[in-house]
């Protein structure tokens, strides 16, 4: 049993829970999952989490190497020159990008991946890795997007605007992606996640 373990690329625009949608599937079906009744899925999804680098402030909440590694744009650079990074983007002024080890190791391990990331580093990951599985996950609409953008209260006005521009263009370019999951209901998108992973291990095993 020395099978390849899969990448699955998560995107949304800002706003659309995907954060929340990844915590909980990593909450109910992750390694640490106290759902005992989960516990054949757990085994069957071996879930990992590729923990990007980000030039951008740490907002409250988030933690060094859980969230994000948090680095200088200096440094951020002589990384991108050492080929660190598997793909990086500039996204609203900050560079995010993956890092390379995480993702080859854990694949090699047999273990899946989740990289929550932007529609250009996903057609990039693509281009690497073919049969990576992209989920593109939408809000119920543009109204509540910017509703809930607004009440998180993490940006200013204008990065706002700025990430709700953007949520336009990859809205757009949503067809690019496999999967689609609508946030409408947080526990139904979630499970909706696990079954897409569920239904790719299955498929990549040989019995749909
Ligand atoms: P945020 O600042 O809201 O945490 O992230 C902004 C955007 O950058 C999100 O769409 C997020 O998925 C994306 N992102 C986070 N890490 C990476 C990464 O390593 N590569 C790419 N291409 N996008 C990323």
């Amino acid at each position: 049993m020395d099978k390849k373990g899969m990448l699955i690329v998560i995107s949304a625009p800002a706003g659309c829970g995907k954060d929340t949608i990844v915590h909980g599937l990593f909450r109910e079906f992750g390694e640490f999952s106290k759902y005992s009744e989960f516990e054949v899925y757990k085994n069957k999804l071996k879930l990992h989490y590729s923990v990007s680098a980000t030039t951008r402030a740490m907002r409250t909440g988030e933690e060094e190497g859980v969230h994000y590694y948090f680095i200088t744009r200096e440094k951020f650079e002589r990384l991108i020159g050492e080929g660190e990074f598997l793909e990086y983007t500039e996204y609203c002024g900050n560079y995010y990008g993956t890092r390379r080890k995480t993702i080859m190791n854990t694949i090699e391990e047999g273990g899946n991946i989740i990289l929550k990331i932007e529609a250009e580093g996903a057609a990039n990951i693509v281009r690497m890795f073919p049969d990576a599985v992209l989920i593109f996950i939408l809000p119920p609409s543009l109204t509540e997007l910017r509703r809930r953008l607004v009440s998180r209260g993490t940006e200013d006005d204008n990065t706002i605007e700025l990430r709700i521009q953007r949520a336009r263009i990859e809205l757009a370019n949503a067809g690019d992606y496999k999967y689609h999951v609508t946030n409408d209901d947080l526990q139904t998108a979630i499970n909706e996640v696990a079954d897409i992973i569920l239904s790719e291990i299955d498929r990549r095993d040989g019995h749909e």
